[in-house]
This record gives structure tokens, sequence and C-alpha cells, in this order.
């Protein structure tokens, strides 16, 4: 049997995501969308009444629409990146950093 090699592996706290540097994974954990301080859907409780669901989610933000996944400002789709990160990829219904956000109970 060919013999291996024990590793320390990092885990995120907010998920289960494992990374094999501690800087990766707190790279990855800041940015991670189960992160509390990242206000994005994923940790989010919705308390609006719910509207048009097929569009809008229970808090009134527009589903539809292009969010930049570092600020969470929206993103006109055919320019294509958020002027302040112009690197971060758009996101499509979800949004971080959502001025909408509640704060889970
Ligand atoms: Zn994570
Ligand atoms: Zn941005």
């Amino acid at each position: 049997m060919t013999d291996v090699i024990e590793s320390v592996a990092f885990r995120c706290p907010h998920c289960k995501r494992v990374y094999l540097s501690k800087r990766g994974a707190v790279i990855h954990a800041e940015q991670c969308f189960f992160n509390p301080e990242r206000r994005s859907c994923f940790t989010c409780k919705p308390t609006g009444d719910q509207q048009d669901i097929l569009r809008f989610c229970a808090n009134g933000v527009d589903m539809s629409l292009y969010w930049c996944s570092v600020c969470g400002d929206e993103i006109d789709y055919y320019e294509g990146a958020c002027e302040k990160h112009p690197n971060a990829k758009p996101l499509n219904g979800l949004r971080v950093q959502c001025d909408k956000w509640e704060v889970p109970a």
C-alpha cells in the first residue's frame, strides 16, 4: 500500500469548504456567501410581505437584476461589471451587502 502524508486543513466557519492553506480559508471566509457580514440572501431572514415571487424576494429586492459579488451594487448586465470592482463577477438571483438584509433571528 502506498504511504500517504497526513496534512492539516482549514475549514470555513460559515460553510463546509476546506482549504489546505490558512490564508486560502481566510480569503474565502471573508467572501463566503454564508458569512453574515456579507449580508447575502443565504443568511437573510426575510420579514417583508411576499410580493411577486418570480421576480422579487420577500424584502422587495428585484431578483432579475445583476449585482456586484463584492459590494452588492446593481450591475448593468451589458456593462458587465461594477465600476468599483471590475474583476467581480455579476451575481443573478443572489445579492450581497444587501440594504434589505434582515438579521437572522
Ligand atoms: Zn464558506
Ligand atoms: Zn462592486
